[in-house]
């Protein structure tokens, strides 16, 4: 079934927890937090090494696993990478791409992005589209040309049938881990903006049926405010990720 556009709390772990013990803690804590009282979606991007034992400790529960990245290919001679193909027959159901992290230190582009979702949608996989603008990008009020066209990119060649699958992260980078959460508005702003690109590119009910986060110091105290807003379905989560008690105030905010 398409993604519904109910508030998902997205949980990106980065590269921490990563040792399976160290994931199994981390989400038999926030299973105890949450005690099935999360009013979202809620979905953790553990690292490669510990999806297997993430999938396991989820198992019959409602939240479902992202990875953090894959490779393009199927497979072939491409050390060092994560097939999409292994990750769906393994049961992950969602994959994050294009994070600005990964643009900025691992040479993700636009294109391989682009690459990247078409892959994901092959085998079944959700990709949770990550764009966003730097400080510099919006004070020079150039955010909206960052992003329509980080959107573009991404999607060019992806059948509308697949939107119905994917996610957008609205994460600007300014606000990532810096503890600067972008205000409702302007967070709202901007994920109203990808929404009327998102309508432009393929129609107006598809856009409106698209999920769409946003990241960037969300925090127990600032994500029932964001998710409120009228084009916000939730949050893709960093560092309060990391802690079961924030994260399931989070995964309770809509
Ligand atoms: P943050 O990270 O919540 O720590 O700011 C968000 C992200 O990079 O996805």
């Amino acid at each position: 079934d398409k993604n519904p556009r109910t508030i998902m709390a997205a949980g990106n772990w980065k590269m921490n927890q990563g040792v399976p013990k160290q994931a199994e803690k981390l989400i038999g804590d926030l299973q105890a937090e949450l005690k099935g009282e999360e009013n979202s979606e809620v979905v953790l991007g553990v690292p490669f090494t510990a999806l297997a034992k993430a999938l396991d400790t989820v198992a019959g529960t409602d939240i479902r696993i992202a990875a953090q990245n894959c490779h393009f290919a199927d497979k072939g001679a491409y050390t060092g990478e994560v097939s999409p193909e292994w990750l769906a027959r393994m049961g992950v159901k969602y994959v994050i791409l294009g994070h600005s992290e990964r643009r900025e230190y691992f040479a993700e582009t636009d294109e391989t992005v682009n690459q990247k979702i078409k892959a994901c949608r092959h085998w079944g996989l959700r990709p949770i589209l990550c764009c966003g603008e730097t400080l510099a990008e919006r004070e020079a009020q150039q955010t909206f040309t960052k992003i329509g066209h980080q959107i573009k990119a991404a999607l060019a060649g992806v059948p509308e049938s697949d939107l119905h699958f994917l996610t957008v992260a609205y994460e600007p980078i300014w606000a990532i881990g810096t503890g600067k959460t972008a205000t409702d508005a302007q967070a709202e702003e901007v994920c109203a903006f990808i929404r009327d690109e998102v309508a432009k590119l393929y129609s107006r009910e598809t856009a409106d049926n698209l999920r769409i986060l946003y990241g960037g110091s969300v925090n127990a105290a600032n994500a029932a405010g964001l998710f409120g807003q009228k084009d916000i379905d939730g949050g893709l989560v960093g560092g309060a990720s990391l802690k079961a008690a924030d994260f399931a105030v989070i995964a309770k905010s809509a």
